[in-house]
């Protein structure tokens, strides 16, 4: 690169151990470059720098345009107080400021500069041009510098208000441009700078073009809010609370506005942060705690909350004097500040109900109809037995990792001791679709269908959850099964599939007959269920004008020890009240519906290991032919998908 005019190296002061040279007085350039090595770092901190003057003379809109991401060109406009010509030469020299007067004035800085450094520091490195029409003047004055060497200020045209342009920034300072990135990264940075800018200053309009080209347009006027929003993108709606502290609480003079992002919306870095103290921008560490206790154990260490938080504190309360790009500061009382932050946002979490719930677009899982859970009946061969597929595949593992002869494999020896096992499976599928068919235990199910499809795997793990719920997984997700739901169902589909096939239920006499009470009512109920009750093999006769004898009963429900009398009392019960439905298919559907209800697992019900096992292998069998008669969900889906947008995978 080649180097123009003064070669000065503020930053280069190595400790070269050469002859002492005279004690001699700094030139003012070099002062001002040492000076602007602090404050200007790269082009954002010009954008910085120059956008606050703009403020701080009142401005209501400010346009910044860049050229190569600024380090060509940085030009500022803005519509404020201007600068009156006289006062040009002044406003580059160092330490001259027109916004404090005293010590005292420290105190009670009102205004986002005061050091009266910035001006003179860019202009020490790099070349700058100030065109300004002070408010109520119709006269517009230039000035120029170049390394130090301002020339005298001329006549110009323009609106009120003032344009500074800084063009090829640390020209005459080499070894800083080394620590620039690319013209993008750092054109990324004076946007990152103006957007903080614009949200600590949402009633003043921002325009940023880069090679001409609008990057950022915020209207003037807005509110903090919708400045908020405009900044953090449309996404982040929806997902951000409401935060707030009234600075009459016990907060003691601390006024607090903010938006927080919820949860899942936290980040890998705190770049989503915005911090703004009284108009200022900053980074303080007591307010970064503050926020991340206030989110402990709601997002995972290591990530950084969303947040806008806008705090207004009296000037006297804080010492923004401690930093030179003033953008750390110092507060009177830390832990107030802290306390503060910490209540607003905690408080606005607690009230946010965060759990992840079902519900809400998208996370809503649906309800399984039982044809989308299994594959259609053509797909498996159920009956029998006699398959043991996990057995099959264990015996095939086995062959799979046989230690190699001689550390190489045989590659035939392998596939023969494969074919031997296909065909003896095929043998055992054989015998078991030849067997008569009787409740399958294990069930071999061929991948054949449609191949678009996702073959659901069958369940090999079941967890029962509250005595009440049954976890499980398929080739989808997680599924949720409501035990007594699918208990219920699948014996309504066998006590149904056995009335089809057999006509009436087994039944199992009794030696005494178990007397039951019942009412006027319900003694002509019963006379009229006659041909019903026989069907489910339920013999009932009339002992007495108020009591009937269960004589026999149906031996589906003794095994599941249902209680003979409280299963008449109840079929008597929906007799005399509702009355079965006329048509006899229908009753029929009715009172078996009873029947399974009575004889299915309850939640809270432990079940075994064999009981789960038979269950979901019920489940298999029955539920596919079942569409629903009862319209109850027996089981809910939460997908992959769905679990993944809940833990913010996506
Ligand atoms: P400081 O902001 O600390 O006063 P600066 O070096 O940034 O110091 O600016 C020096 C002075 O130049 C300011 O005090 C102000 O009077 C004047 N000035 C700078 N920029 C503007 C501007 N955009 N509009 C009006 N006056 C400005
Ligand atoms: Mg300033």
């Amino acid at each position: 690169m080649p180097t123009e005019g003064t070669s000065t190296e503020p930053v280069e002061a190595t400790g070269d151990a050469g002859p002492r040279r005279p004690i001699q007085k700094l030139s003012p350039l070099l002062v001002n470059q040492i000076a602007a090595g602090e404050v200007i770092e790269r082009p954002a901190s010009v954008v910085k720098e120059l956008v606050e003057n703009a403020l701080d003379a009142g401005a209501t809109r400010i346009r910044v345009e860049l050229e190569a991401g600024g380090l060509k060109l940085v030009r500022i406009t803005d519509d404020g107080s201007g600068i009156p010509p006289d006062e040009l030469p002044m406003a580059l020299e160092p330490h001259a400021t027109s916004k404090i007067t005293e010590a005292e004035d420290l105190d009670r800085v009102g205004t986002l500069g005061f050091r009266g450094e910035a001006v003179a520091s860019i202009a020490s490195i790099a070349r700058m041009r100030i065109r300004s029409r002070a408010a109520g003047s119709d006269e517009c004055w230039e000035i120029a510098s170049e390394g130090g060497s301002t020339s005298d200020a001329r006549p110009a045209s323009g609106p009120p208000g003032t344009t500074f342009e800084v063009r090829d920034l640390f020209f005459n300072t080499p070894a800083r441009r080394k620590f620039l990135k690319t013209p993008q990264t750092e054109r990324g940075r004076c946007l990152d700078w103006l957007r903080d800018l614009a949200l600590a200053h949402p009633a003043v309009g921002f325009t940023m073009l880069s090679e001409g080209r609008s990057v950022l347009e915020l209207p003037p006027g807005q509110g903090p809010r919708t400045r908020a929003a405009s900044i953090l993108g449309k996404e982040l709606e929806g997902e951000l609370l409401e935060v707030s502290a009234d600075e009459h609480d016990d907060s003691r003079g601390i006024g607090l506005w903010g938006l927080v992002g919820t949860p899942s919306v936290a980040r890998a870095t705190a770049k989503a942060q915005h911090v703004i103290l009284n108009g200022r921008v900053i980074r303080d560490r007591v307010i970064q705690h503050a926020m991340r206790e206030a989110y402990r154990g709601l997002i995972e260490p290591g990530r950084h909350p969303t947040a806008v938080l806008l705090l207004e504190m009296p000037p006297g309360a804080v010492d923004v004097n401690v930093h030179p790009a003033k953008l750390e500061v110092r507060f009177r009382d830390g832990s107030l500040v802290y306390a503060v932050v910490h209540r607003a946002i905690r408080d606005a979490l607690r009230a946010a109900d965060l759990t992840p719930a079902f519900g809400g677009e998208g996370t809503l899982p649906r309800f399984l109809s039982p044809a989308e859970v299994l594959p259609p009946p053509t797909e498996r061969v159920a009956p029998g037995k006699a398959v043991d597929a996990a057995a099959f595949a264990r015996e095939v593992r086995e062959l799979a990792i046989q230690p190699a002869k001689d550390g190489k494999v045989d590659l035939d020896t392998v596939r023969r001791a494969l074919e031997e096992k296909a065909t003896a499976l095929e043998a055992r599928l054989t015998a078991a679709e030849e067997q008569a068919p009787g409740v399958a235990h294990e069930v071999v199910r061929t991948d054949a269908g449609d191949a678009s499809l996702p073959t659901p795997k069958r369940a090999d793990r079941v967890l029962q959850v509250h005595n009440s719920y049954l976890l499980t997984q398929d080739s989808e997700g997680v599924v949720i099964i409501d035990q007594h739901a699918l208990h219920e169902r699948v014996m309504f589909e066998r006590l149904l599939e056995r009335v089809g096939e057999q006509g009436t239920l087994e039944s199992q006499s009794l030696l005494t007959p178990v007397v039951v009470e019942a009412t006027s009512g319900q003694m002509a109920a019963a006379e009229k269920l006659g041909d019903l009750c026989a069907q489910i093999g339920l013999t009932l006769r009339e002992l007495g004008p108020r009591s009937l004898g269960i004589e026999a009963f149906p031996t589906f429900l003794f095994e599941r020890k249902v209680d003979p009398s409280e299963f008449v009392r109840d079929v008597l019960a929906r007799a005399e009240e509702d009355g079965f439905a006329p048509d006899a298919e229908e009753a029929m559907r009715e009172v078996l519906d009873m029947m399974a209800c009575k004889a299915a697992v309850k939640a809270g019900d432990r079940m075994s290991d064999g009981e789960l096992e038979e269950l979901l292998t019920l489940r298999e069998r029955y539920e596919r032919a079942s569409r629903c008669p009862h319209g109850r969900p027996t089981a809910v889906r939460l997908t992959i998908e769905q679990l993944e947008r809940l833990f913010g995978r996506r």
